[in-house]
């Protein structure tokens, strides 16, 4: 397949190398120089525009940091320039409505279109283990698996156009708060005279029991092997959570969903962020209690 490539950052690099390894024609468009340097190495063929990328192609894939340079990037360069028998795939996280706004203005010029979002980092991406949610009319979904599959440990169908929007911030935002909450708990324990590692031991085998305790503990020295183990570093860093957080709070407003606990989420990653922890890995709310 010919696939035109938006967005070859952090994640987009890795993904578009797994593209070619799968033997797609994959034609690379991004604004920064080192970004398309590293695709042209990986096997990419590099544009200087988008519409130029997006010529003849069978499919357009991109990777935008926000929803409103998506909404651009779309309307502008790609809706009219890309055959309307490409498929287009957005796996940008971004806000349901802008993506379903999105989604509508590719129908209408004749496209079929999904929203993709993502879970797992970038090691995920490089990886080609990323998880999919895909929200589409089933015919793009079946569509948008072959696309997917070489970059995927996981590509499954949500619902219609912006459910995989709607799970990628349901998914972050409980994310975030099982990740304080187990915080909190190491904290506590430690506090209240309990060896940490003892209530891990006892709590990953009790109903204490989730991802963030089991497989990503954020306590130094403690359980499962983390960025805490590396002083915070790498990971998923508490900038991008603070992002996921406010979508999911914009969502949770237009859709008058309550979410107490992931309202007071935010406000912890915001002061977080606001001191200048952006860069930190999620984890280290921790080194907060
Ligand atoms: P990044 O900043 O590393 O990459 C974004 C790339 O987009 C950059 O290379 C930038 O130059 C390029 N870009 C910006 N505006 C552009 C434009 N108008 N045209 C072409 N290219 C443009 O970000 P990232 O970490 O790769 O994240 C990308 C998306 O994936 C975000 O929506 C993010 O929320 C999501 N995501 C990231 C992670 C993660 O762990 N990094 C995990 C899951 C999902």
């Amino acid at each position: 397949m010919k696939i035109a490539f938006i967005g070859l950052g952090n994640m987009g690099g890795g993904m578009a190398a797994n593209l070619v390894k799968a033997g797609h024609q994959v034609r690379a468009f991004d604004l920064a120089a080192e970004a398309l340097d590293r695709a042209k190495g990986n096997g990419c063929e590099v544009f200087t525009t988008v519409q130029g990328a997006v010529q003849g192609v069978d499919a357009v894939v991109s990777m935008l940091p926000n929803g409103a340079i998506v909404e651009k990037v779309f309307s502008d360069d790609i809706i009219g320039h890309a055959p309307t028998s490409a498929l287009l795939l957005d796996c940008s996280t971004i806000d349901v409505a802008t993506a379903r706004l999105v989604e509508e203005a590719a129908a209408k010029a004749g496209y079929a279109m999904v929203d993709a979002p993502v879970s797992g980092g970038i090691a995920a991406a490089n990886g080609g283990t990323l998880t999919f949610m895909v929200g589409g009319t089933d015919a793009a979904f079946a569509r948008a698996e072959a696309v997917l599959q070489p970059m995927a440990k996981a590509v499954i169908h949500a619902g219609a156009s912006g459910s995989g929007q709607v799970a990628k911030m349901c998914n972050n935002m409980l994310l975030a708060i099982h990740m304080i909450g187990t915080c909190e708990a190491l904290a506590l324990a430690e506090k209240a005279g309990l060896d940490p590692q003892k209530f891990f031991e006892i709590s990953s085998k009790s109903t204490g029991y989730c991802w963030s305790l089991n497989d990503y503990t954020p306590a130094p020295g403690i359980g499962a092997a983390s960025p805490a183990d590396n002083g915070y570093q790498g990971g998923f860093a508490s900038a991008l959570m603070l992002k996921d957080l406010r979508l999911a709070m914009a969502g949770a407003q237009s859709s008058g969903a309550t979410v107490p606990l992931g309202k007071h989420a935010t406000e912890i990653y915001e002061k977080f962020v606001e001191a200048g922890n952006g860069g930190k890995d999620f984890g280290a709310i921790f080194t907060t209690l």
